[in-house]
């Protein structure tokens, strides 16, 4: 017993230095990326429930890895977020999106809003503001057309310089997105406080809308809530024709999810003809 209690233990300390070193190789692999230039983004629209136009599009970041190939943001942004490199990675998104916007608007598509998400790393250092502006301004486009997502989770314990980023970006014209709805907590004061343009709703409650009448009535309550507050309302995660004609009888807003499309690459967007919805 006491043998196998020995081994036990050395092998649960060689899988936590493996643990560790993996951790290193691969924020080294993410600086030697950032350098190379290696991040792609993805875009996935968001159609209105009214009309089934496409009225924004949310840009998410994939890793084109050289040898693990095509990474998933939750693959690597924990840790981007974690050692900081969040930040770099973070400018790099804005330019790769705001570039193109102006690729699309060069090209005559017609331009809807792209929202990027950003972390509450690149909200504390004040840069952020000064980042979008410079780029919106040598690419030639209207603020109007890029929205900024922040989680509620991160807006939740927020200090006072992210308030203050937050409000300048507002400021300059871009709208604000409280991302990931539900899931962080926040008070309707707190909510007031920032005056968000949007919200969108977790996935987590479209997938209640089927199976219980507490998950309709519950989104019912957030819709409510957030029209009262002059926010408009984007259901995130619908999968189902059944879950969008819920929303849609609810009064949301927006959808978002596969049912419309996953993301894509941005050859494959605009323009998108309008997406059918079922009654
Ligand atoms: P998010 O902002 O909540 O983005 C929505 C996620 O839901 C995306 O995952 C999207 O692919 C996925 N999704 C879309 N439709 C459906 C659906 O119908 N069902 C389900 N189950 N999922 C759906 P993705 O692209 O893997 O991104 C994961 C998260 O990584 C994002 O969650 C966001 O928090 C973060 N992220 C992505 N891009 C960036 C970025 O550029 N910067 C930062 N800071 N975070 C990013
Ligand atoms: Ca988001
Ligand atoms: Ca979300
Ligand atoms: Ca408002």
């Amino acid at each position: 017993v006491k043998k196998a209690g020995k081994r036990g233990y050395r092998f649960f300390d060689i899988s936590v230095a493996e643990e560790e070193s993996s951790r290193e190789a691969l924020m080294r692999e993410m600086q030697h990326a950032l350098d190379y230039d290696q991040f792609i983004m993805y875009y996935q629209p968001r159609v209105d429930t009214g009309n089934g136009h496409t009225c924004g599009l949310e840009a998410l970041v994939r890793w084109v890895h050289p040898v693990r190939g095509l990474m998933e943001p939750l693959e690597f942004i924990p840790l981007a977020e974690e050692t900081g490199l969040i930040v770099r990675l973070g400018e790099q998104v804005i330019k790769k999106v705001i570039s193109q916007l102006a690729y699309w608007s060069k090209s005559g598509y017609p331009l809807v809003p792209v929202s990027i998400n950003v972390s509450v790393r690149q909200l504390e250092g004040g840069s952020l503001a000064d980042t979008l502006s410079v780029w919106l301004r040598s690419c030639r486009i209207d603020p109007s057309l890029v929205e900024i997502e922040v989680t509620e989770a991160s807006v939740a314990r927020h200090g006072a310089d992210v308030l203050q980023t937050l409000a300048a970006i507002q400021n300059m014209g871009i709208k604000l997105v409280l991302d990931d709805f539900g899931t962080g907590y926040s008070s309707l004061s707190q909510l007031q406080e920032m005056d968000f343009d949007m919200i969108k709703v977790d996935h987590t409650f479209a997938a209640r809308l089927e199976d219980s009448e507490q998950g309709t009535a519950l989104f019912n309550a957030i819709i409510t809530m957030a029209h009262s507050l002059d926010m408009r309302v984007v259901a995130e995660g619908v999968e189902t024709r059944q879950q969008a004609s819920t929303l849609r009888a609810l009064g949301c807003d927006e959808i978002q999810g596969f049912l419309v499309s996953p993301p894509l690459p941005p050859a494959e967007h605009p323009p998108t003809p309008p997406v059918t919805l079922p009654a």
